[in-house]
């Protein structure tokens, strides 16, 4: 049971004092707080008895079917029966760990990777192996060679906008790792929770939406990073068969996901017009990613690399040699802010010069201030 070491920063990152680029969390002020308000009093006017009750482990039907048409509508058609609804996407990943793997399985991860994907996996006991990447993401050839070698039982990706890199798929790179997938005898999980946060007109199909795959592969997906984090309401796309399984794992571990929350969800999503607003949080993300890339690209020593996300909520930022972002992150905490270092999300030789900052949590004005608050660590 180690700890994460994101989640340790985490506690520093709530003192006020301290401008914090750590942690994931969705602009505050961006939530809609009235929408989700009525949400929720509707349902309990409404039908109280209903959504303050026990319900199925699997998820209300309503829940099931409005997480299988939005999946429809990012491109990968889906029956509510192949959806199986979770306390967050990362509850997906967790029950789907402890379904598939046993000690001892290899999972292929992209390197670095989400953080807590590896927490959830590792808890089983796996192993994991590096995936060798390009700016296009992880490389078709080398995931086939590493299938062959290491005959591993899952691949987990994030393809759109990736945790911590921000670094997208192009379509073709897409169809040639589905083309893989199809070829051998192993499980694709895909992680999706940034796509919707997109800065460009560019809509990417996820790899699953290849109907080969849909014996094989599974999609976490959640409301977290498109309405609110704190509703805990995501799901789980895959074969019936398996996802029953994943249920027999929910039951013994939280019965169900929060009713109330799914049926607050299903009566927001049904009366509030989410596209429009994504529009509106989209265009303030971007000009906040603006913001911190030029700012930024002001205060790091000269021979950074900085990546610029066409989406999501992370910048990734690679200083030259000499610097160890372990150690730069406490006197950034004197100096009054924090970033992620890199080094945690690799499986294999980690990156000592990298940094992970969100843009989403803060306004331009204190992304500025943040950020020149550190420059002295890089003078
Ligand atoms: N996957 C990735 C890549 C993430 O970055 C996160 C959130 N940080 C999650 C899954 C989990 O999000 P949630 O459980 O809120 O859906």
């Amino acid at each position: 049971m180690g700890e994460s070491p994101i989640r340790k920063l985490f506690g520093i990152a709530h003192d006020p004092s301290i401008i914090s680029f750590a942690g994931g969390h969705p602009a505050p002020e961006l939530f809609d707080t009235e929408g989700l308000s009525r949400a929720f009093s509707h349902v309990i006017d409404a039908n109280g008895g209903r959504a303050l009750q026990y319900g199925p482990t699997d998820g209300e039907p309503e829940m099931r079917e409005a997480a299988a048409k939005r999946l429809a509508e990012q491109g990968v058609p889906t029956s509510p029966a192949n959806v199986l609804i979770t306390s967050g996407s990362q509850q997906g990943l967790g029950l789907l760990s402890q379904t598939l793997f046993n000690p001892g399985d290899i999972v292929l991860v992209e390197n670095p990777t989400y953080m807590s994907a590896l927490q959830a996996f590792a808890l089983q006991g796996v192993e994991f192996r590096a995936l060798l990447s390009d700016e296009g993401g992880v490389i078709p050839e080398a995931l086939d060679t590493a299938i062959r070698y290491w005959k591993p039982k899952a691949v987990y990706l994030i393809p759109t906008f990736q945790n911590p890199t921000g670094v997208t798929m192009p379509w073709s790179r897409r169809t040639a790792i589905a083309d893989v997938i199809a070829a051998h005898d192993v499980w694709l999980i895909e992680d999706d929770p940034y796509s919707e946060l997109r800065f460009t007109d560019e809509v990417l199909p996820p790899i699953v939406s290849d109907p080969r795959l849909d014996d094989r592969s599974f999609l976490a997906n959640s409301l977290s990073k498109v309405l609110a984090p704190g509703l805990r309401v995501g799901w789980l796309r895959g074969p019936e068969e398996v996802l029953e399984r994943v249920g027999v794992a929910k039951q013994g571990s939280a019965l169900q996901t929060s009713t109330v929350d799914q049926l607050a969800a299903v009566h927001y999503l049904e009366h509030t017009d989410l596209e429009s607003r994504l529009v509106t949080v989209r265009a303030e993300y971007a000009s906040r990613m603006n913001t911190m890339v030029d700012e930024l690209a002001e205060i790091l020593p000269p021979g950074s690399v900085l990546t610029k996300p066409a989406g999501g909520m992370f910048v990734w930022a690679r200083l030259p040699e000499g610097f160890d972002t372990s150690e730069l992150v406490y006197r950034a905490i004197e100096l009054g802010t924090i970033f992620v270092p890199g080094a945690p999300f690799y499986v294999e030789e980690p990156d000592e010069r990298t940094m992970r900052f969100s843009f989403v949590s803060h306004g331009s004005e204190t992304i500025a201030q943040g950020l020149r608050r550190m420059a002295p660590l890089f003078a």
